[in-house]
């Protein structure tokens, strides 16, 4: 029995877990890893149609991995796109698929609120490559179209973005990316298909850092670039020449990472709901930035847009700097890293760490100030974060 025939009529959380599998010949009931650099062939015949690509077929790992496209077919379905390509991390996903769709000369339009290294990427490696990147506020769509130019051929975006969880309608972007001639890519990191699926909205790529919530449990890093087959059949060959591909160890971690994607997803939305809630009325707590909360700028198109509001959220603690510090510097539990998407809370100060390099300037523009604080909201009880959380608060009442 093919495992796949179903696929077309199967829902989100059936996909995560069914799709993508083809068994082997040994009948295992769960995915295997093929850990294998290469792969052999009956016959000189066999290896010359295997190389030419006039057969089917694994030749190297470089290229192709059984373990490696069980994990692509799957999240490709989860995305609701034509085909997906793995890559070793986030960045080389974002790397690959620029390579692959731009040349010097061409421009990209981007969200100012982006991961920071790839506001790197952009402006140092692809400038070097006279590729220019400008950037524009997240939520204004008007700056979006304004900042087109007839070289622009790529608009990218996170949405939600972070720390701030501002958000921008991905279908009216969508439309205007298109009515440009230009593509839409969205960084779905922080919701994945579980939450929001952008290629239905009208998105044409959809970026991954699988090292985040893909994963879930912090044990590897990778990444893919989901969209239809004409575009990803470039980023492919950018993958299978250039080198950036994923190991089927991590294939495998990611794969079964997805199995649990959906499950995760909503705790960790329930746990950063209500986390949210208690630190807007805790007296050491000026702002909390959070889509799922009423007064959030555009919670109502989150609502309509995101099945959730993810885990990522940020809040501006009294006392600037020595504030912040003082309530990440009283946690006893919370992970102090610049690293989220994972079952376990973790806690920073972006104007130090993540968003550290940042001018003044730019700090200002990004929202980034010295009192605000990060959290990613993991899976550990809900009472156990707000009492590790609670203690520093309390010491700056
Ligand atoms: C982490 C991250 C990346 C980069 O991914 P890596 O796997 O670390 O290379 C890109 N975008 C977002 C939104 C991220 O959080």
């Amino acid at each position: 029995m093919d495992p796949q025939r179903f696929q077309d009529e199967w829902a989100l959380e059936t996909l995560a877990i069914r799709a993508g599998h083809h068994r082997t010949g040994e009948q295992e009931h769960s995915e295997p890893i093929f850990p294998t650099s290469s792969f052999v062939y009956a016959s000189a015949a066999e290896a010359a149609r295997k190389f030419s690509g006039d057969e089917p077929g694994n030749v190297y790992s470089r290229f192709t991995n059984p373990t490696v496209q069980t994990f692509e077919r799957r999240l490709a379905a989860m995305e609701g796109g034509e085909r997906c390509v793995a890559t070793s991390s986030g960045m080389a996903a974002i790397l690959s698929t620029a390579l692959a769709l731009l040349q010097a000369g061409d421009e990209i339009v981007a969200s100012r609120s982006l991961f920071g290294s790839t506001v790197s990427l952009f402006d140092k490696y692809l400038g070097k490559l006279g590729i220019t990147t400008r950037y524009v506020e997240l939520s204004d769509l008007a700056a979006w179209e304004a900042a087109i130019t007839p070289a622009t051929k790529l608009l990218f975006a996170e949405t939600p973005s972070n720390p701030l969880s501002e958000v921008v309608d991905i279908a009216e972007l969508a439309e205007i990316a298109h009515r440009h001639g230009a593509w839409l890519a969205i960084d779905n990191c922080f919701l994945t298909p579980a939450l929001q699926q952008p290629i239905a909205l009208g998105a044409d790529l959809v970026i991954h850092s699988a090292t985040k919530y893909l994963d879930g449990q912090g044990r590897a890093v990778g990444g893919a670039v989901v969209g239809p087959d004409k575009l990803l059949e470039e980023v492919f060959g950018v993958v299978r020449t250039c080198g950036p591909c994923l190991s089927p160890f991590n294939a495998w971690i990611f794969t079964k990472g997805l199995e649990t994607l959906g499950l995760r997803m909503r705790a960790h939305c329930a746990n950063a709901q209500a986390l949210a809630e208690w630190l807007q009325v805790h007296p050491a707590v000026m702002r909390v930035h959070y889509s799922g909360l009423p007064d959030h700028p555009q919670h109502a198109l989150a609502a309509r847009q995101q099945g959730g509001c993810g885990a990522v959220l940020g809040f501006e603690v009294t006392g600037a700097r020595e504030g912040a510090w003082r309530v990440i510097d009283a946690t006893r539990m919370l992970s102090i890293t610049g690293n989220l998407g994972d079952v376990k809370t973790t806690i920073t100060h972006p104007a130090t760490t993540t968003h550290g390099r940042l001018s003044d300037a730019q700090k200002a523009a990004a929202g980034i100030g010295e009192g605000l604080i990060r959290v990613a909201v993991g899976l550990e009880s809900l009472e156990d974060i707000r009492a590790d959380l609670g203690r520093g608060l309390d010491a700056l009442i």
